[in-house]
């Protein structure tokens, strides 16, 4: 039986980038914290909170319940999400330092919104309307944003004149589709803008191709992660034999039952040192 790792698995480059900053702070003997969940995956933040990162919860920090004496000294770890231009203000209104891991692409859909709007576009963002990168996003155009998710949101469109389309980076791109193809017809001048993060497109088509190469696929993710979910349906899909784990207690030996290969994968904010750990456990409970 051969293990296989999935040679694309990984963090991607925006969530790679904040933490590699905070790590860097960290070693250098500064006191940071992230605004947010940095990751969507238990265990990485574990690691990272025996390095010495704190975390704070942006929900109580806008409500202003984490106030600025008790962030005295310390960096203030804006992750890859990004934070709506309001929360920036209250930031430096309250003299916070920070440090900004947003993502360049999700910056890249901020400005867009932002330019839009001042053209008095209403901005639809196909997404989640509670993702932390969507409510940012949101911010940079208050009174004419949508957010769509479902199909039949379309009707919600309150202006048809003119509309900026664009995505949530994570999302899946049939989703997206749909949603341009309905407005079209509706709409007198749409600007789509597709700013699905190609990496997580590539990482769509890595995944599907991983997944037939195996025999069974051992997808290792957290289950609040929403562009792993995404990710495993794919691999479910070219491949039934696609197991979602999140700890090594909810591996199955009847999964591997006739199997040659197994393949070890997992999302965006699955650390490669997790399905390193995750095959020598198998090697171990498999007598390999
Ligand atoms: S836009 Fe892409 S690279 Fe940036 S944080 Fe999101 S998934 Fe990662």
């Amino acid at each position: 039986m051969k293990i296989n790792i999935d040679a694309y698995a990984g963090f991607c480059p925006g969530v790679r980038k904040a933490i590699q900053l905070a790590e860097q702070q960290i070693k250098a003997g500064k006191k940071v914290a992230a605004l947010g969940s940095l990751i969507h995956n238990e265990r990485e933040l574990e690691r990272l909170r025996q390095l010495g990162l704190n975390q704070i919860d942006q929900d109580q920090f806008e409500k202003g319940k984490a106030t600025s004496g008790s962030l005295n000294e310390t960096l203030l770890l804006i992750r890859a999400h990004g934070i709506s231009p309001q929360l920036s203000e209250q930031i430096k209104t309250q003299n916070i330092n920070c440090l900004d891991a947003t993502c360049s692409l999700v910056t890249r859909s901020q400005k867009l919104i932002q330019q839009y709007c001042e053209q008095g576009f209403e901005i639809v963002i196909v997404g989640k309307k509670d993702h932390p990168e969507v409510k940012a996003l949101q911010g940079y155009c208050q009174d004419r944003v949508l957010v769509v998710f479902y199909r039949g949101d379309e009707r919600k469109i309150l202006q048809k004149e003119k509309v900026l389309l664009i995505a949530q980076t994570t999302i899946e791109e049939d989703r997206f589709n749909y949603f341009t193809k309905k407005i079209m017809k509706g709409v007198d001048e749409l600007v789509v803008k597709n700013t699905i993060c190609p990496i997580v497109k590539n990482r769509q088509q890595q995944v599907v191709n991983f997944s037939k190469q195996n025999d069974v696929v051992v997808f290792v993710a957290s289950r609040n992660s929403s562009n792993s979910k995404i990710l495993f349906e794919l691999c479910r899909k070219s491949n039934p034999r696609c197991h979602f784990v999140s700890s090594i207690a909810e591996i199955n030996r009847e999964w591997f039952s006739e199997a040659n290969s197994i393949g070890l994968t997992g999302g965006a904010s699955t650390p490669v040192w997790q399905l390193l750990e995750f095959k020598k456990l198998i090697e171990h409970e498999l007598n390999l």
